[in-house]
């Protein structure tokens, strides 16, 4: 494994990236326009780095979070269109129109706002409205006439996207999907018979792709987890899933000491866990602030030249301990692998979710800023 000066770091294939993002547009076909969601840097993978390769595989459109995302974009010099899917706060809208990045708007409150901005600088903005089809987020009512009186009550701005998000795509034992798509689409035709027909409609995050729920494609859908290589497992009676996508980011640690401890010895905080035989112990410069979830504490595993190694005790801010009896080889200075593949073992984020209790998400999310990130 090679050896990298850094305590702890990420490896992000850019290739992988790419190929992830054609994977996608393959799937859902030429008529649908693949928006690659960049937020919280992108899963942590690294936001501009991830960008300038999707927009060098001909990405059209980004989507963040915030204003502040957008702004790093852009003061990197990428030149795709930008959606800003959750702020318009009363403090970003200068940034956030200044930098040519476009708005969800998920009031009529904030319909009129953006229009009298418009109108007192004589610009045309253009937005997308979220709808809130059933999730119980953000997002307006799916009632039509309020929609259409506060429309057409703003001549001076846009309407180029309508758009809604599901709460339950990856369960397919619940109807919830189902009812949120007949309520959008019945807004949708409302809309559309009064002539109101934006030209872009978006309903999918990864799993409805992956899973083949073509319905809810229309013409652009918005992928995030499966530009990363992951798709959740589904529940219940899911078709057989339509898309292959593989992990872009490996994250490995250094060996900070290896020593040898007697039977009985305690390891770590709290005592957590006593060696009931004489154990060999690898001490890795990375710890909880790094991202290793506190709760891997006595139930992770790494891998180390190619083989599993049992996390011991309590996983601590800055060190986690490992078991590297049966890896005698094993010295200070090596890299050991948190997430990834090493020899023929392979960790992915899930595996490590279902460990700490949490989901794919949070655990690529959780890797720390601090955490030196290298694209291979
Ligand atoms: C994060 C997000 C996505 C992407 O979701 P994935 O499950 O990562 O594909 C799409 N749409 C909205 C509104 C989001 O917030």
């Amino acid at each position: 494994m090679e050896r990298l000066p850094y305590r702890s770091w990420v490896e992000v294939s850019r290739q992988q990236i790419g190929d992830n993002f054609d994977a996608i547009r393959n799937t859902v076909g030429s008529q649908t326009e693949v928006m690659p969601v960049v937020k919280a840097d992108a899963y942590r993978h690294g936001a501009v780095e991830v960008s300038r390769t999707l927009e060098e595989r001909g990405a059209q459109w980004l989507a963040v979070s915030n204003t502040e995302e957008g702004v790093a974009l852009r003061d990197a010099g990428i030149k795709t269109r930008i959606l800003v899917m959750a702020d318009f706060l009363p403090f970003t809208r200068e940034a956030m129109l200044a930098y040519e990045l476009t708005p969800v708007i998920h009031s009529l409150e904030d319909v009129a706002e953006l229009d009298r901005i418009a109108r007192a600088r004589g610009s045309r903005y253009k937005f997308h409205l979220k709808v809130d089809s059933g999730m119980g987020r953000l997002g307006v009512a799916p009632d039509p006439a309020p929609i259409l009186a506060a429309l057409s009550d703003a001549p001076n701005i846009e309407l180029e996207g309508l758009m809604t998000h599901f709460a339950s795509a990856g369960n397919y034992q619940s109807s919830q999907t189902d009812e949120q798509i007949l309520a959008f689409e019945a807004l949708a035709d409302a809309l559309a018979r009064e002539g109101v027909k934006p030209r872009y409609v978006h309903l999918s995050s990864t799993i409805p792709i992956a899973y083949g729920r073509k319905r809810a494609w229309r013409g652009m859908v918005r992928p995030g987890h499966a530009i990363y290589g992951y798709v959740s497992p589904a529940r219940g009676q899911a078709p057989t899933r339509k898309l292959a996508v593989k992990p872009a980011l490996a994250w490995r640690a250094t060996v900070l000491s290896v020593k040898n401890l007697p039977a009985g010895a305690l390891i770590g905080y709290g005592g957590m866990y006593r060696a009931q035989q004489p154990v060999r112990i690898a001490i890795l410069a990375a710890g909880y602030a790094d991202g290793i979830p506190h709760r891997l504490s006595n139930r992770g595993r790494v891998i180390a030249a190619g083989r599993f190694a049992p996390i011991l005790g309590s996983v601590s801010m800055d060190l986690t301990t490992i078991d590297v009896t049966t890896i005698p080889e094993i010295r200070p200075g090596d890299t050991v692998t948190l997430l990834g593949h090493d020899g023929a073992s392979s960790i992915d984020a899930q595996e490590i979710a279902k460990l700490a209790g949490t989901i794919s998400y949070s655990v690529l999310c959780g890797i720390h800023a601090r955490v030196k990130r290298v694209y291979v």
